[in-house]
C-alpha cells in the first residue's frame, strides 16, 4: 500500500519551508512593533462554537466544516448501546445497572459543560433524568422495572456524536479564548495576533486547500474608532510591504450595523426576487439565506445585474455613514491608498460595518490574500461582556507565498547550506568536527560527510547541494593548520587560518 497526503493537503519541503518560516518571521516582527502579542490556539473547538459565530447559514459551517471524533465519546457510546440491550430488569443485576446509568448521566453533564458533546440534544434530556431522580423512584428504588426502564429510554436518547470540529478560521478561537481568561481585563486594547493550518472540505484548485494556512490578527476593546480600523488596515499593508509583495490592491467597504443593514438586506432581497429569473441558481437560493453574497457572485453574466441593484452606502444609518467617512480620511492621513468596493461583503455572519480585501498578482481567480472586518457584536453573542468591539483580518499564507514565488520567476530560493566541509583521512575527521562547531557557532550552515570521500566526489556533492564554500582539511591541512576555502561559484581558493577563515565566513547581516 502506498499512501498518499489527503487530497487538498499538502506537504511543505525544504527549501520552500524556508520561504514560509521568512513570511511567518516578517508577521511576527511588524506585528510586534504595533504591540501585538501571539496566541496559540487550539486546532479544534466545540462544533457548536463555529455555528454560533460563523453563522449556520454559511458554507463554512453548513458545508465545510470537519467533525473531529472524541476517542472516549466512541468508547462511551458503545458502553451506553450495550447497556440498552442488557437485561437490567432482574433483581440481581440492579446495582451494576444503577450505578452504570448514574455514571453515563454523570458522564453526559461533563461533556455537555465542556463543550465537547451536543448541548442543545442532551440538555433536555438532562432535566428529564433530575425529574426522575426527583420523584424518589431512583432513591427509593421504590419501582425498579418502571424507573429502569424510563431511564433506559432517556438513555437510548442521549447524542455522543463528536461535536467538535477542525477549526475553519479563528477569530471565533480567539474570542473565545479572550472570554474564558477575563482577558478584557488588561489594560488597552487587547491585540493578538495567531497563525497555523484552518480547514475547509472545500473544492481543491490552485490557492485553495483543504488544510490551508492563515495568519490573523484580531483587537479587542471598548472602542471602535475608525482610527482602530485605519491603523490594523495600515499593519497589514506594512507587512506585505516587509515580505516584499508586489501588485497588492486593497478594497473596503462597509456593511451597515445591527440597525441599517437588515433594512437594507431586506430591500435587497426585494430587488433580487424581481431579477430572480436571470440568476443562476446559487445566487437564487441566496436570496433568500444569504441575500448579501449574491453581491459576492463571481459569475460572469450575474454582474450586470447585481451592478443595477440597490447599494448599501445609499443605506447607511448616520452612524455607519459617519464611521465609514472617518475610516477613509483616517486611511488618507496615513498614506493608504484604496479603492471602494461595494459588493463587497463578507462570507461570514459576524461582520459589520468595516469590511476590507486585498488581492495580489500570480494567483489567478483565488486572488484573495486577505480579508477582514469589524465583528462588533460578536464578543457578547459568545457570552462575553457586552459592549465590546473588534476587528481583525486573516491573510491566507499559502496564497501570499504562490503571488511571492511567482513575483520571483525561476529565482532560486536560497541554498540551506554554505559550507562544505571535506576532510580525507583519519586524523582530519576529529579536526573537520571541531571546526564544524566552531562555525556553527557562529551562524554559519555547514554540511560534514558522516564519511570520508575523495575531494573530487565531495566537490561534486558540495555544488550540486548550493554550497557557496568548500573547506578542504587534509593531512596538508592539519600539518600547516592552515585550511583551504573554495568559493564554488568561480574556483577562486585560498589557504587561511583558523581564526581568519572564521571571520571569512561569518555570516553578515546584510
Ligand atoms: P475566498 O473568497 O477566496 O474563498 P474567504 O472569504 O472564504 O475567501 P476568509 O474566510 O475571509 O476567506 O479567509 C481569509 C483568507 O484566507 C482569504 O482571503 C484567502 O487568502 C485565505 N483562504 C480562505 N480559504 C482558503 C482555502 N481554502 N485555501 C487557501 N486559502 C484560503
Ligand atoms: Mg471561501
Amino acid at each position: 500500500m502506498k499512501f498518499q497526503a489527503i487530497k487538498g493537503v499538502r506537504d511543505i519541503l525544504p527549501p520552500d519551508s524556508a520561504l514560509w518560516n521568512r513570511v511567518e518571521q516578517a508577521a511576527r516582527e511588524v506585528f510586534s512593533t504595533y504591540g501585538y502579542g501571539e496566541i496559540r490556539l487550539p486546532i479544534f473547538e466545540s462544533a457548536e462554537l463555529f455555528a454560533r459565530s460563523v453563522g449556520i447559514e454559511t458554507d463554512i459551517v453548513n458545508k465545510e466544516i470537519y467533525l473531529a471524533v472524541e476517542p472516549s465519546l466512541a468508547t462511551h457510546e458503545k458502553d451506553r448501546n450495550q447497556l440498552l440491550m442488557e437485561n437490567t430488569e432482574d433483581a440481581p443485576n440492579k446495582d451494576a445497572a444503577r450505578a452504570r446509568i448514574d455514571f453515563h448521566i454523570e458522564l453526559t453533564k461533563a461533556g455537555v459543560r465542556s463543550g465537547a458533546i451536543s448541548q442543545q440534544d442532551n440538555e433536555l434530556i438532562l432535566q428529564e433524568f433530575a425529574n426522575l431522580q426527583k420523584n424518589g423512584q431512583l432513591l427509593a428504588g421504590a419501582d425498579w422495572v418502571a424507573y429502569v426502564r424510563r431511564a433506559k429510554d432517556l438513555l437510548s436518547k442521549l447524542c455522543y456524536l463528536p461535536q467538535l470540529s477542525l477549526r475553519p478560521e479563528a477569530t471565533a478561537s480567539v474570542v473565545r479564548a479572550y472570554i474564558e481568561h477575563g482577558m478584557h481585563t488588561r489594560p488597552g486594547n487587547v491585540k493578538l495576533y495567531y497563525m497555523g493550518p484552518m480547514f475547509r472540505g472545500e473544492r481543491p484548485q490552485k490557492g485553495r486547500y483543504r488544510q490551508f494556512y492563515q495568519i490573523g490578527v484580531e483587537l479587542l476593546g471598548a472602542s471602535d474608532h475608525p482610527a482602530i480600523d485605519a491603523e490594523v488596515i495600515e499593519m497589514l499593508l506594512a507587512f506585505f510591504e516587509r515580505i516584499g509583495l508586489k501588485g497588492t490592491a486593497l478594497s473596503i467597504n462597509s456593511i451597515g450595523d445591527k440597525q441599517c443593514r437588515p433594512k437594507y438586506v431586506e430591500t435587497l432581497r426585494a430587488a433580487l426576487r424581481e431579477v430572480k429569473d436571470k440568476l443562476g441558481a446559487d445566487s437564487q437560493r441566496r436570496i433568500e439565506t444569504n441575500p448579501l453574497r449574491v453581491l459576492d457572485s463571481k459569475a460572469p453574466d450575474e454582474r450586470p445585474i447585481i451592478e443595477k441593484l440597490p447599494r448599501i452606502a445609499e443605506h447607511l444609518c448616520d452612524g455607519c455613514r459617519n464611521h465609514y467617512a472617518e475610516l477613509k480620511r483616517q486611511l488618507a492621513l496615513r498614506g493608504v491608498s484604496y479603492t471602494e468596493n461595494w459588493r463587497l461583503v463578507r462570507g461570514l455572519d459576524y461582520y459589520m460595518r468595516t469590511t476590507f480585501e486585498v488581492t495580489a498578482t500570480g494567483l489567478g481567480s483565488q486572488d484573495a490574500v486577505c480579508g477582514g472586518g469589524r465583528y462588533d457584536g460578536l464578543v457578547e453573542q459568545l457570552g462575553g461582556p457586552a459592549g465590546t468591539k473588534g476587528i481583525g483580518f486573516a491573510i491566507g499564507t499559502d496564497r501570499v507565498i504562490l503571488s511571492l514565488e511567482h513575483q520571483a520567476g525561476d529565482a532560486k530560493p536560497p541554498a540551506a547550506i554554505e559550507v562544505y566541509l571535506a576532510w580525507m583521512g583519519a586524523a582530519a575527521y576529529p579536526a573537520a568536527v571541531a571546526l564544524a562547531q566552531k562555525m556553527r557557532r557562529q551562524g554559519t550552515a555547514v554540511e560534514l560527510p558522516a564519511v570520508e570521500m575523495r575531494f573530487g566526489k565531495s566537490l561534486n556533492l558540495a555544488d550540486r547541494l548550493g554550497a557557496k564554500y568548500a573547506v578542504i582539511l587534509g593531512d596538508d591541512e592539519l600539518a600547516s593548520k592552515q585550511f583551504t576555502v573554495k568559493r564554488l561559484a568561480d574556483g577562486d581558493q585560498k589557504k587561511l587560518s583558523e581564526s581568519d577563515l572564521l571571520s571569512y565566513l561569518l555570516p553578515r547581516t546584510q
